[in-house]
């Protein structure tokens, strides 16, 4: 699909890629290889790393504030970056220049600092494209209609890439990043972890939402529905460039499931450390509890993911536990002290000290056994589980926090993903 054909990109380089000026040339090596090889090129930038941060704490510190002012201050990181580049390869002699987002326009909703992407005019890019101006485009930001500035949530610029790539459709999206691709697991815990060269939308969307925080989930949503593959590779570590520049080899691709041929059953193993439980004990088991309890969490958006309930003893009560983000904890907590009045149950075991391990493939659609597998490695490992959850392509398991890097390495083992 991709290989030698594909002639308009989209490449986007994220914070740690344009920290210096240095790297910022190393980037610009990047994007004149490819215009020289007469590509159509479109560049989306983050800004410098560590930037976003820096202005998200002058905001806080002033404390409570209308928040599209806070977006116009924290968008600002990409227009510096964005401007840097423009300047680095004009001075190289390639013509390039900055667009910030209300420049093209993208256009999004009004939900500041975490804003969806409406509309993403196409015109402006083009006209620059086809007199040969590369247009470098400030990443995570828009406007909105009443024309205030917008972020698009942590890690926004990944979206904004793959955004512009539909608008001009692309043949593809690169991304460019500080790791060489996306691996069958943290490589930081699993020392045998592999690059994979091809990996599915949606098992992709399962690594990112489960914790692997090489893309935003979104970007790999608008992706899948718009059919754009993304490769995900590094700015510093393809030093064979220049002599082997076969696309095949290079990164990872996030693609159509039918354009992969490999048949794998499990093609990665996920996890997360941020997560809590609560066990609600001797519950009245009636109609309409869970009802209560689970609709007043998703009012304060507090977003439960696995929910276990025990069968009743004595047809009158019950044990309801559910897990949920670590960070959002208190405020479940607090909602459950409010429900009290309305709906008995005799105390709250809250616990942080839990971990989830995921195994995520495709093929699971197609092979039975795997959810099987995974618990009898766990079980020769001693390792009880605490709650499990399963979808087409992915089984979850809660465990002990404490035997996570322990699981996730024999698991990766048991799938045949470890590196020869
Ligand atoms: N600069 C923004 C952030 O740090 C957006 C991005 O890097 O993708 O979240
Ligand atoms: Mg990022």
């Amino acid at each position: 699909m991709l290989d030698k054909n594909y002639n308009k990109i989209v490449m986007k380089f994220g914070g740690t890629s344009m920290a210096d000026i240095d790297k910022i040339s190393k980037v610009a090596d990047h994007i004149e290889r490819e215009f020289n090889s007469s590509k159509k090129v479109a560049v989306v930038v983050s800004a410098m790393s560590g930037e976003t941060d820096r202005l998200i704490n002058l905001v806080d510190a002033i404390g409570k504030i209308d928040n599209s002012e806070r977006d116009a201050v924290i968008s600002s990181g990409e227009q510096v970056s964005s401007a840097l580049l423009a300047l680095t390869l004009k001075a190289r002699g390639i013509q390039a220049r900055s667009v910030q987002g209300w420049q093209i326009p993208l256009k999004t909703d009004e939900v500041h600092g975490s804003a969806r992407i409406l509309d993403v005019q196409s015109k402006y890019l083009d006209d620059l494209i086809s007199r040969k101006e590369i247009p470098i485009i400030a990443g995570f930001q828009g406007i909105t209609d009443d024309n205030r500035i917008s972020t698009l949530g942590r890690g926004g610029s990944d979206t904004t890439a793959v955004a512009i790539a539909c608008s001009l459709k692309a043949d593809l999206c690169d991304i460019y990043t500080d790791v060489d691709g996306v691996y069958t697991s943290d490589p930081r815990i699993v020392e045998l972890a592999k690059k994979i060269s091809k990996i599915s939308f949606e098992e992709m969307l399962e690594m990112a939402s489960q914790g692997a925080k090489v893309l935003q989930t979104r970007s790999v949503e608008l992706a899948m529905s718009y059919g754009i593959a993304i490769r995900v590779r590094s700015t510093f570590a393809e030093n064979n460039l220049e002599k082997n520049n076969k696309t095949i080899n290079i990164g990872t691709i996030v693609t159509n499931e039918d354009s992969i041929l490999e048949d794998k059953v499990v093609s990665g193993i996920a996890y997360s450390k941020n997560e809590a439980k609560i066990t609600i004990q001797n519950l009245d088991d009636k109609p309409g509890v869970a009802a209560q309890i689970f609709g007043n969490l998703a009012k304060s958006a507090v977003n439960v993911d696995m929910i276990v309930q025990n069968i009743s003893a004595d047809g009158k009560h019950t044990d309801l536990t559910f897990t949920l983000q670590e960070a959002e904890l208190k405020t479940a907590k607090s909602i459950l002290d409010d429900l009290k009045s309305e709906v008995s149950y005799e105390k709250l075991i809250e616990s942080k000290d839990i971990a989830k391990v995921s195994v995520i493939g495709v093929g699971m659609r197609s092979h039975a056994g795997v959810a099987a597998e995974m618990f009898s490695t766990l079980a020769e490992k001693g390792i009880n589980i605490q709650a499990i959850t399963t979808s087409e392509i992915k089984v979850s398991v809660i465990i002990d926090s404490q035997y996570i890097e322990l699981a996730m390495r024999a698991l990766h083992s048991a799938f045949g993903l470890d590196q020869k």
